[in-house]
């Protein structure tokens, strides 16, 4: 008499986990979904929009890039956390992922545990740089020019826990003075507002200031990697200018929500890394003077970056006394 049932109940399961496991052999069935917290055509779109159509080929759908701005990043990233752990919906952050912790009482994730990591994708050097007809020349004229007219200068930056927020602060914090920050929902509308000269400085990424400082639209003073940029040979780096051991480099990576199926992280994993190993990525990161991390591109160097950053940023903000808001 019970038998039948249990039999029955058995045979339901049994097709229960045939179909989950069907399914997850599919995925993608339609096009994965990459989260941008920032403002598109920045510096962190541009990286993401070159991975979306390399990875697509290996994906067999494609990737659609959408941006979800504010609060230095925070909104998009924790949207990522809230969504279906199924693998359509991706997240590409960068190294303000592993800050928010320490900036923001609740930042809306928590860096250990909300996510599943992916791989780490490219490597960015930032740049300071200014309206092009801001009076200094050099970093050393910026340097003096900063300390005579602090009262009248505007720093721009993408919020709280930004790329350009952390950079702007040391910078401020090596000259020992306060500007006013304007913040925006990307570098990109910061940038618009900088060709416009309606804010006189930024820090911001060579993955979108490349392109302007080529073309002599914006005044450039240093970069912030300790080595010159290959692409941008004429700039000093901050160390070599007096900043010793002035350093910020940008680290992106991707992640998927805690709980995504293993079969679809395996998959995505693939996809990220001959994304990464096309030479049309490569060549455009190079070009835009982004470093391609392909020996890091796996779950595992992600979760290492994450575990050894968050602390790290932890005691900087603990030593500068910037508090979480
Ligand atoms: N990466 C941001 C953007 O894409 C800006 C930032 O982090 O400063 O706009």
């Amino acid at each position: 008499m019970t038998l039948l049932p249990r039999t029955l109940t058995a045979l339901l399961a049994a097709s229960a986990l045939f179909a989950a496991g069907a399914a997850q052999a599919e995925y993608p069935e339609r096009p994965v979904t990459m989260i941008v917290p920032f403002a598109a055509g920045g510096p962190t779109d541009n990286v993401a929009r070159s991975l979306a159509e390399a990875m697509r080929p290996t994906l067999g759908q494609s990737v659609v890039v959408e941006n979800k701005t504010g609060a230095g990043g925070t909104i998009g990233t924790s949207t990522v956390g809230r969504a279906e752990p199924d693998g359509y919906t991706v997240l590409l952050m960068h190294l303000g992922y592993s800050t928010a912790p320490s900036l923001y009482k609740n930042p809306g994730y928590d860096p250990d545990k909300t996510f599943a990591p992916i791989g780490l994708v490219v490597d960015v050097p930032m740049t300071i740089i200014a309206r092009e007809d801001f009076p200094p020349n050099n970093i050393n004229e910026l340097v003096e020019y900063i300390k005579a007219n602090k009262d009248k200068i505007s720093l721009a930056n993408a919020g709280i826990g930004a790329a350009s927020h952390l950079c702007g602060t040391m910078l401020v914090d090596a000259l020992g003075v306060d500007l006013l920050t304007i913040p925006y929902k990307g570098t990109a509308p910061a940038m618009n507002d900088l060709l416009g000269k309606q804010v006189d400085l930024l820090c911001d990424q060579t993955t979108n200031t490349s392109q302007y400082i080529a073309a002599n639209k914006v005044k450039a003073y240093a970069v912030t990697s300790l080595k010159r940029v290959p692409t941008l040979p004429n700039l000093p780096t901050m160390d070599e200018s007096g900043f010793k051991g002035f350093e910020v480099g940008i680290w992106h990576g991707m992640w998927v929500p805690k709980n995504t199926p293993q079969p679809v992280v395996d998959k995505l994993v693939k996809s990220l890394q001959a994304g990464m190993a096309d030479p049309k990525f490569k060549e455009r990161m190079a070009g835009l003077g982004a470093e391609v991390l392909n020996d890091e591109a796996n779950p595992q160097a992600l979760d290492a970056k994450v575990k050894q950053q968050v602390p790290q940023w932890a005691e900087l903000f603990k030593k500068a006394k910037i508090e979480a808001q």
